[in-house]
């Protein structure tokens, strides 16, 4: 048993060596990505809750590593965002999203995510007004999603961020609200645009009273702050009911549509070439 205890040991040392050295193999093509064109973006519908009609898409970010294949983003972003790399990701999102947007019908808005590492680069109202100014896209139909965590540290700045980027005409929503961080005095001192309560709360609200009730009194502070309130996750009718019910004007989640490639792009392949 003695024996056992250390060979179990040596063989955890050797899992989080593993790991580490993963981790920084990742690390390292994390940095090429975006020269070697391993970057896309797939775009997830938003609609309006009660009739399900589009009013804008998410971009989510995907890497098609060459040997792994695909990366999810739960996997890659936190090890870009330790190792600084999100800010040119990131950047290269803002300006990716805005330039397929810009061929969008008019009504239609692109959502971007947005890492509280870039939120707190100072320079990040000049990259999304750049973005802007290169793309042609008009200010109001674009919308970053940030995370309460880029409020955490560094208040002044984040808020005079926030300010800059919302005077170009551009929206900010919270994302993932209830989940963390969330604090009410952050919705009091930061102006949003919209809240997008968390996907959890709606994977439980047919089953849960209490995610019922979490949900009921966010809708609420959304109108009493007057900001909306976006619902994710929404996977079944009986969810997109009772957040109706509830009064969440827009949802966002499988049951409406998946993530998926450019939805306006004409496909060339069935044209008749001239
Ligand atoms: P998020 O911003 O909360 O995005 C929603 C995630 O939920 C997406 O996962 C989406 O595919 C997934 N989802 C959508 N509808 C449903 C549903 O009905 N049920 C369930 N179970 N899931 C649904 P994805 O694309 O894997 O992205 C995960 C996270 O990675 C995002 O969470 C976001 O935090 C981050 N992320 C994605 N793209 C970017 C990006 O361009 N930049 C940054 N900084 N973060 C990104
Ligand atoms: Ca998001
Ligand atoms: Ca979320
Ligand atoms: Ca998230």
């Amino acid at each position: 048993a003695k024996n056992n205890g250390r060979g179990s040991a040596a063989f955890f040392d050797q899992e989080m060596d593993e790991h580490a050295r993963e981790r920084r193999a990742l690390e390292h093509d994390l940095r090429h990505a975006i020269a070697r064109d391993q970057l896309h973006l797939m775009f997830q519908p938003l609609v309006a809750t009660a009739f399900g009609s589009i009013v804008g898409y998410e971009a989510l970010l995907r890497w098609d590593h060459p040997e792994k294949g695909a990366i999810e983003p739960d996997q890659f972003i936190p090890i870009a965002e330790e190792s600084g790399a999100i800010v040119a990701i990131g950047e290269w999102v803002l300006r990716e999203a805005c330039a397929v947007a810009a061929t969008w019908p008019e009504n239609v808005s692109i959502a971007v995510n947005v890492s509280t590492v870039q939120f707190q680069v100072p320079n990040l109202p000049a990259v999304v007004r750049d973005a802007l100014a290169q793309s042609g896209l008009d200010a109001r139909r674009l919308e970053l999603e940030i995370t309460e965590t880029a409020f955490l540290r560094n208040r002044q700045s984040a808020l005079k961020a926030l300010h800059e980027i919302r005077a170009l005409g551009v929206r900010v929503a919270m994302d993932d609200f209830g989940t963390g961080y969330s604090s009410l005095s952050n919705l009091k001192a930061f102006p949003f645009d919209k809240i997008k309560i968390d996907k959890s709360f709606i994977a439980a609200i047919a089953d849960d009273e209490a995610a019922r009730s979490i949900v009921r009194a966010i809708v609420g502070l959304g109108r009493s702050f007057n900001m909306p309130i976006v619902a994710e996750g929404v996977e079944t009718e009986e969810q997109r009911q009772m957040l109706l019910d509830e009064g969440c004007p827009q949802a966002q989640g499988y049951f409406f549509g998946y993530p998926a490639a450019n939805p306006f792009l004409h496909d060339s392949r069935h044209e008749i070439p001239d």
